[in-house]
């Protein structure tokens, strides 16, 4: 074979060898720049994120690396299987924090004498739990004198039992559904708290349950102050199926609530939850503006039933304060106590309840549509025995 024929051969060989191999290089090349299978099927337009099978799981699931928004835990809500998938908390497992603490100490009184020690045991305890003075006091002297009187066997059993039953005992006849009206226009539920406590994921929780009984929600995001506020709400309301009607940015936040309810009557609507401003609620035209809220609220076809005011659990006593100052201004009907899954300070329930005389109906145990209780006052006393 004539030189010239080899050398062309060699050359053709060595050509197409090295096209192969750029090929392959550049496909794992490729494959490499896709990512990992379940980032593929995020980016997969139209498909919607995997729902997390239960609660648990979903408050388990590491935080995506794209698109968090869309893989949050309120992002199971949207479609009807997610709906479908909606699971209730259980207390207990998000009492974590006040259950050790309480629980530790009246393990550390079992086993043991009851003797004056053993009082003053527990009443650190509810101290520390933050059930308050008042009440910390009134539920131990209660104790003592059945001790004393041998209505309570001096048992730390004895003890504990009648301790649970007092403590459940401060929410007798106290219903925690919200109530609906039986007339023909909307129902109105008025959300009222200073900033910070969960006002706006509370309302988007509570509009993602009444979705899912079949209650067709308006979202009013009377708070008018803080562009925030209404963008936060936006997106509640997207992820909820709820409607919102929004007012400019220092609108009067009567007239949004008057706008929500005539929108949530045309359009049949079961029910509005308004949400409102909760900066200074120390000075008077805060308040004065709530008193204006609530009069519009009021007004047919709209049917006010519920006026919530909504705690952080994690401030503890200062809790009381601002209920205090909110009742005397527009009337509260009844409390949504928030962040509880991530507090020691669960006691506060106590002392809101005792004090004020007003019912705890909700309780927020975490940040996602999912995370909201309806309050059961055995259940939580047990929840905090651990
Ligand atoms: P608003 O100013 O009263 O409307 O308060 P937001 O609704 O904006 O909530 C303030 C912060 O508290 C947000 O980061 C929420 O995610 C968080 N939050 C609300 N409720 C809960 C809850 O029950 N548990 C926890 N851990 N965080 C909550």
């Amino acid at each position: 074979m004539p030189l010239i024929i080899i050398v062309v051969i060699a050359f053709a060989v060595v050509l197409v060898l090295g096209v192969g191999v750029g090929l392959a290089t550049r496909s794992r090349g490729s494959r490499t720049l896709q990512g990992p299978a379940h980032d593929r099927a995020v980016d997969r337009p139209g498909q919607a994120p995997q729902a997390p099978a239960s609660t648990e799981e979903a408050l388990q699931a590491p935080p995506p690396s794209e698109e968090p928004a869309a893989l949050e835990g309120p992002a199971v809500l949207e479609g009807e299987v997610e709906l479908e998938a909606f699971e209730r908390p259980v207390l207990r497992e998000r009492l974590g924090k006040a259950r050790r603490l309480l629980g530790g100490y009246l393990d550390s009184i079992r086993g043991r004498t009851v003797d004056d020690s053993t009082f003053d045991e527990l009443e650190e305890a509810l101290l520390l739990a933050d059930a308050g003075v008042a009440t910390t006091t009134k539920v131990l002297d209660d104790l003592r004198d059945k001790v004393r009187t041998g209505e309570v066997e001096r048992t730390p059993e004895g003890l504990l039992t009648a301790l649970r039953a007092d403590l459940e005992a401060i929410f007798e006849g106290d219903r925690p559904e919200l109530v609906l009206g039986d007339g023909e226009g909307p129902t109105v539920w008025l959300f009222v708290g200073v900033n910070g406590v969960g006002k706006t994921t509370t309302i988007g929780k509570v509009a993602a349950r009444e979705r899912d009984e079949g209650r067709t929600v308006v979202l009013a995001a009377a708070d008018t102050f803080r562009a925030a506020a209404g963008e936060q709400l936006e997106t509640w309301a997207e992820r909820a199926g709820a409607s919102l009607i929004r007012g400019a940015e220092g609108a009067d936040p009567s007239s949004v609530i008057f706008d929500a309810v005539a929108h949530a009557a045309a359009k049949h609507a079961d029910l509005v939850l308004a949400d409102t401003a909760g900066r200074l609620h120390t000075k008077v035209n805060l308040m004065e503006e709530l008193r204006k809220v609530r009069r519009i609220a009021e007004r047919p076809p709209g049917q006010l039933t519920e006026v919530l005011l909504v705690l952080d659990a994690t401030t503890g006593q200062n809790g009381l304060i601002q209920a205090k100052q909110f009742t005397e201004a527009v009337g509260v009907s009844g409390i949504v106590l928030t962040k509880l899954d991530g507090t020691a300070k669960g006691g506060v329930v106590l002392a809101i309840r005792s004090e004020l005389g007003l019912p705890i109906k909700l309780v927020g145990v975490g940040e996602s549509a999912l995370d909201l209780v309806e309050f059961d006052p055995s259940e939580f006393v047990a929840a905090l025995f651990g």
